[in-house]
């Protein structure tokens, strides 16, 4: 086993998890009116290791939406049908140094990286372009639930209607980009920025998302199924990416302190991958200022200081 003496490994994990639980700081984000609706108690994380080992506690099995965490799986699938050459014609990937709506493009008119909105939305208009929308998103959901190993992937209409009533930036965003010309040729704008919503709707659990993350873990094997959902390469470019830009602009520091690949999302989840050993999916609404998981935060930070997965631990 990848983690030989597991009880003692999870042990370590309850302590931290219950002193997370004591954090009663950070706010609901209520832009998404949908959202605001959750309970701040909640508290859930799982764990899966590369070698398929699990651990679940606290509210690991309630629904929730995947939000931004939807955008690194995105990019990771346009990557693997287009190749990097091709995708990095239309983005770019330096963190972008604000806010993840911010209205602003790199000094090639591209967006500054694929973990912020206007690039995440230029993904959702690569991904399979020939295709209908409504196949568009069944490929999506499909290969959400490969990278999940068919566990708990679903689709939230509540969070996509009150996302999309409210999405006056993001259509801003979008006119500012066709404006720029920055999507591919054909795209047609309100039917990707509803696609872009949908995707961000998507319904998963702590459990379900931690195999996600075990998938990235795993160079894009699925380690429950043994299925090769995406090519490594695409793996390689995702992680480097959610390490240098996936934590909004909280993102040096997370990569200086905590030193692994992670994506956040403004329903609280937080998706943290240990390359070559484990995926964990943590998940509490109340945010801090940058838009991170409070709890989640803590626990990202308290669990290098118990092990060395810091990226130059080992040195
Ligand atoms: N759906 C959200 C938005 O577009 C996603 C943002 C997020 O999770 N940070 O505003």
């Amino acid at each position: 086993f990848i983690i030989p003496e597991f009880t003692r490994f999870t042990n370590r994990i309850d302590e931290l998890f219950w002193r997370a639980k004591a954090n009663t700081k950070g706010k609901l984000a209520s832009y998404i009116p949908q959202l605001a609706r959750y309970n701040p108690e909640s508290w859930g994380l799982a764990v899966c290791t590369v070698d398929g080992q699990r651990y679940s506690l606290g509210d690991a099995l309630d629904p929730i939406c995947i939000q931004s965490m939807s955008k690194p799986l995105t990019y990771a699938m346009v990557l693997d049908e287009l190749g990097p050459d091709v995708v990095h014609q239309y983005v770019g990937q330096e963190p972008s140094g604000q806010a993840f709506n911010t209205i602003s493009l790199d000094y090639k008119n591209r967006p500054h990286n694929p973990m912020v909105n206007s690039g995440a939305v230029i993904m959702c208009a690569l991904l399979k372009q020939g295709m209908n929308i409504a196949d568009k998103f069944d490929y999506n959901q499909q290969k959400l639930k490969q990278l999940s190993g068919n566990e708990h992937i679903s689709f939230n209409n509540s969070v996509f209607l009150s996302e999309r009533q409210t999405a006056d930036r993001n259509f801003a965003l979008g006119y500012y980009m066709k404006e720029n010309q920055c999507f591919p040729k054909g795209t047609n704008l309100h039917e990707i920025l509803d696609f872009y919503f949908q995707l961000c709707s998507v319904e998963l659990n702590c459990e379900s998302g931690a195999v996600i993350a075990a998938t990235l873990a795993n160079g894009g094997i699925c380690p429950t199924t043994g299925q090769k959902v995406l090519e490594p390469y695409c793996i390689r470019d995702t992680l480097s990416l959610m390490l240098s830009c996936g934590m909004y602009d909280y993102s040096g520091q997370f990569a200086f302190k905590v030193g692994l690949p992670g994506k956040s999302g403004v329903s609280g989840g937080i998706m943290l991958v240990v390359p070559n050993v484990m995926g964990i999916f943590m998940w509490s609404p109340p945010l801090d200022h940058y838009g991170n998981s409070v709890r989640g935060i803590q626990f990202c930070e308290d669990l290098v200081r118990s092990f060395n997965f810091h990226n130059y631990d080992n040195l």
